[in-house]
């Protein structure tokens, strides 16, 4: 299996974990359950293994938790320079920490741009930029196998908010197009269900109910 998910608890976002001998951790939810996301870890990886971080986009329920991953697994953390400044800085009401009833924290990041590789060994992981759900939102593509971890910008049952600080409607509508163009198969989104067949049909739907399809 190339992806294996930790459902969100509480307000976590869903964590995944790219598999191969050089793994990649992809969110990190808000840190209130770190211990548990470190125990989920050890049981599939030698934890100092896993090297690299990527944050979808700038929300707190998937970045809160990237300065104590980050400093326990030894980890580099990428995200998109849109939302790079953000997650530095730990923004209260960029990141939305203040949402969460939290005061926000900062963490050293690496800035992507889009067409990144993640290698994993196994799998490699494309960065796509899919602005609107925020102005740094990314995907990551895996075109041998055709999966896609969209973050929040397409759910199984609906597309992300464009409401919401550098959130964009126009944006989000080409960013979901450009997803389904890639015809994926496996679909592992920031939040809820994930689904192993029929990513690209799952998609449509969620086009179809913006009425943009
Ligand atoms: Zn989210
Ligand atoms: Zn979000």
């Amino acid at each position: 299996m190339a992806v294996r998910s930790l459902a969100g608890m509480d307000f976590d976002s869903n964590i995944y974990l790219l598999t191969g001998e050089d793994p990649v951790l992809v969110d990190t939810g808000t840190g209130m359950h770190h211990r548990d996301v470190m125990n989920w870890l050890s049981y599939i990886v030698r934890q100092k293994k896993v090297r690299r971080i990527v944050l979808t986009h700038r929300h707190y329920d998937h970045c809160g938790g990237a300065a104590d991953l980050a400093r326990e697994l030894e980890a580099e953390v990428f995200v998109h320079r849109n939302d790079a400044r953000a997650v530095r800085e730990g923004d209260p009401l960029q990141t939305l920490a203040s949402m969460f009833g939290v005061t926000g924290r900062g963490v050293e990041v690496t800035e992507m741009e889009g067409g990144e590789v993640f290698s994993t060994g196994d799998s490699d992981f494309e960065v796509i930029f899919t602005p609107g759900h925020t102005a740094g939102s990314i995907s990551l593509w895996e075109d041998r196998k055709r999966i896609l971890l969209p973050g929040d910008t397409v759910f199984v049952g609906g597309v992300g908010r464009w409401d919401l600080p550098s959130g964009n409607f126009e944006q989000l509508v080409s960013s979901v197009k450009k997803l389904l163009s890639l015809a994926p198969q496996e679909l592992y989104p920031g939040h809820g269900d994930h689904c192993q067949s029929g990513g690209q049909e799952t998609i449509l739907e969620a086009l179809n109910y913006l009425g943009e399809a």
